[in-house]
């Protein structure tokens, strides 16, 4: 039986509706589709109650999530990661009630995972037989396993300067990947060119197809459930195409409609690294779109992205939450990122460290209060980054003589 109340979908921009049951890309007007659900029908069967009895995985919202078939559901294991307390990492920055959504620990290393197990299954059970899609890295990776475990064909196209480890994931997974020397536009570009000549593809790039963002927004569900459905005051989160954030707010507006949350929302905040900023440009400037942004450059390889389809989205769920859009450098970013692992045992992703650079930036300016309850999402494991730390030690002869 299907438990999934997806009713339509709906034009990000204009609010017209489009058939959820078939194949669908961009709106008319080019932008991203939204799905809509019957949140009457799916208050009849999802309930907090009911889920305590679910499975930690993401599918445990499964009435909320488009797939309708749960034969259908593509699985590796993905969602209900930790929310772990950071105390002395906190305590340093002076926000002693830190929080972090730990996704280091999901399949493939990133929260791109959740996008792709949702994607996939709706994908596949919507009868497409490969998926398409330029990246910088960690989303081609994760489309890639999650498209050789449904059966279907791959096609990934990423920089060569992608994080490097992301490229043996896609070859290991059986997954047809281009390098291209330049960045995630160019990508784009091949992608685009690529499904126009061959037939068996769609195109999955972000927000041009409406379901990766279905998966990510299972973040925002776990963060509430997991703090006894209560909303923290302000969230953190490393903005590239800002498909995560968008979630987030998506499935805070779903929360209320469903009655499990309050008016109060938490703060939204787009955090994106100085050397690619363009959604923090356009929230300074008051516009509602960003403008590309020149020559852009990070160690932060995950958030490199000079324009966002959805940029709209983001500034608007930042803005309607009371929240605010910051850079940091990557000194400040990849200082934080030691300085975590060595409070907290944790290593995490350049990307999540800057979340925790602006956490303290925000503190410093009164932004976010002492007694704030503040989450900070960590995209990704540093495991996927291994050059972000230089290892200079010194390597011993066997047997060799050491003065201790
Ligand atoms: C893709 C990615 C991001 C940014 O995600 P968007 O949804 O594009 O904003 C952040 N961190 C990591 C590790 C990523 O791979």
């Amino acid at each position: 039986m299907s438990l999934s109340a997806l009713s339509h979908l709906e034009c990000s921009r204009t609010g017209e509706r489009y058939d959820a049951d078939a194949v669908q890309g961009v709106s008319a007007a080019g932008m991203p589709l939204l799905a809509r659900y019957d949140i009457e029908r799916a208050a009849r069967t999802l309930t907090r109650e009911a889920l305590v009895a679910r499975p930690a995985t993401l599918w445990r919202y499964r009435e909320m999530l488009p797939v309708r078939d749960p034969t259908a559901v593509v699985s590796l294991g993905e969602g209900m990661t930790p929310l772990l307390p950071l105390p002395r990492y906190g305590a340093r920055i002076g926000v002693p009630d830190l929080l972090m959504k730990d996704e280091g620990l999901t399949p493939t290393g990133t929260f791109k995972a959740r996008g792709a197990a949702v994607g996939v299954s709706r994908a596949a059970e919507l009868g497409v037989e490969g998926v398409a899609m330029p990246t910088n890295g960690n989303a081609g990776a994760a489309w890639a396993v999650y498209a050789a475990r449904a059966g279907l064909t791959c096609l990934i196209a990423m920089p060569v300067a992608a994080p490097a480890i992301t490229r043996t994931e896609c070859v290991a997974a059986g997954a047809e990947l281009y390098l291209v020397d330049g960045l995630i536009g160019d990508a784009g570009r091949l992608i685009a060119a690529a499904v126009r000549e061959r037939t068996g593809y769609q195109e999955v790039s972000t927000l041009r197809e409406p379901y990766r963002l279905e998966g990510k927004k299972t973040m925002g569900y776990e963060i509430v459930e997991q703090l006894g459905w209560q909303v923290p005051d302000v969230i953190l989160y490393p903005a590239g195409g800002g498909v995560g954030l968008i979630g987030i707010h998506k499935a805070l507006r779903e929360m209320q409609e469903l009655g499990w949350i309050g008016e109060r929302l938490p703060r939204l905040v787009a955090v994106q690294a100085a050397g690619c900023a363009p959604i923090v440009r356009a929230f300074e400037a008051g516009a509602e779109v960003s403008e590309p942004f020149p020559d852009p450059a990070t160690a932060a390889f995950g958030i490199t992205v000079p324009k966002a389809l959805g940029d709209f989205l983001v500034l608007r769920a930042v803005r309607e939450t009371g929240g605010t859009a910051v850079a940091v450098t990557d000194e400040a970013l990849l200082a934080e990122q030691r300085t975590l692992a060595r409070d907290e045992g944790t290593f995490i992703c350049p990307e999540g460290a800057a979340c925790l650079a602006a956490a303290r930036d925000l503190r410093e300016s009164g932004f976010i209060g002492a007694g704030e309850r503040v989450v900070v999402l960590n995209t990704g494991t540093g495991l996927k980054y291994p050059e972000t730390i230089p290892v200079d030690v010194p390597t011993l002869a066997p047997g060799q003589n050491v003065r201790w």
